[in-house]
């Protein structure tokens, strides 16, 4: 569906399109972001160039992935941006980052105002590509990035808080209100700059592992670990990694997390 007008273009529903608007938190943004022209600089969703026009400002070229076809022909037909810009007319979800980051000889810095329904998705496929990025700042829900920096034994941690937690560093960096976009999102958000771990704080031998063991005792939070990972690990096994029975998701640590991704996959080798 349709929404409004803005700048002679329809804001798209299904694109999640919600456009910036205000000046200053724009400035705010690319401040954080502080772009240098020798950088490899991404961004995602550019829409109507409203992040895209001030970080070229600092740059001589930018690469930027937009899946609406309408508003990638608007970028390349930009007078004051057509020679900066690489325009991937894409859906980000299928880029392949660490091939961009061949091509540029370089790690990624990436950045955008995420379209807020493919946003936790896009995250954990960008989570994929740490070793080829340097950093990322994403506009997402407030609520997104309260789970994304969320602590073990809060109502916010989860299996977003432990998956990024994994793979980033998380730092809070804006809070953004509805009235900074046009159409207005129905909800509060924020800015996050997520800078990916130079060393894994604690690796695990298979992410796969760590991901279905966080699905499995988030997925039944309420429960006990003894019986939301019953199906994964036995009585023994937990009590032998020094896990209390009675606990819940939402008390074990990144680390407890990643030992018992490990402690999987001895047993399934
Ligand atoms: N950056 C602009 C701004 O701040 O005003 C637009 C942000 S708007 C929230 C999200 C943008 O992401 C839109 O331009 C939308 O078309 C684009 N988009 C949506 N889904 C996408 C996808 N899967 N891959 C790439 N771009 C996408």
């Amino acid at each position: 569906m349709n929404n409004r007008v803005h700048q002679g273009h329809f804001a798209r529903k299904r694109f999640g399109q919600n456009f910036l608007q205000d000046d200053s938190v724009i400035q705010n943004i690319v401040a954080a972001i502080q772009p240098k022209k020798s950088q490899a600089l991404v961004e995602i969703g550019p829409g109507l160039a409203a992040l895209t026009l001030p970080v070229c400002d600092y740059l001589d070229h930018l690469t930027v992935i937009e899946i609406d076809r309408d508003l990638a022909a608007r970028l390349i037909a930009n007078p004051f941006l057509k020679d900066k810009l690489t325009v991937i007319e894409q859906d980000a979800m299928t880029v392949n980052f660490t091939e961009l980051s061949k091509k540029m000889n370089q790690p990624l810095r990436v950045f955008g105002n995420l379209p807020y329904n493919i946003s936790t998705p896009l995250m954990f496929h960008l989570f994929e590509y740490t070793h080829a990025i340097s950093d990322m700042h994403f506009m997402l829900q407030k609520e997104v990035v309260n789970r994304l920096v969320a602590a073990p034994n809060s109502k916010t941690y989860g299996r977003l808080s432990v998956m990024a937690q994994y793979y980033c560093q998380i730092i809070p960096v804006l809070e953004v209100p509805p009235s900074a976009f046009k159409p207005s999102p129905k909800v509060d958000s924020a800015v996050v700059k997520l800078i990916p771990h130079q060393t894994i704080p604690y690796p695990v031998n298979d992410i796969n592992f760590l991901s279905r063991i966080t699905a499995a005792a988030f997925n039944q939070r309420r429960k006990t670990i003894r019986n939301s990972l019953g199906q994964l690990f036995t009585a023994e096994q937990l009590a032998n990694l020094n896990i209390n029975l009675d606990l819940r998701a939402e008390n074990l640590t990144l680390q407890q997390y990643c030992e018992l991704a490990n402690a999987y996959s001895q047993m399934s080798m």
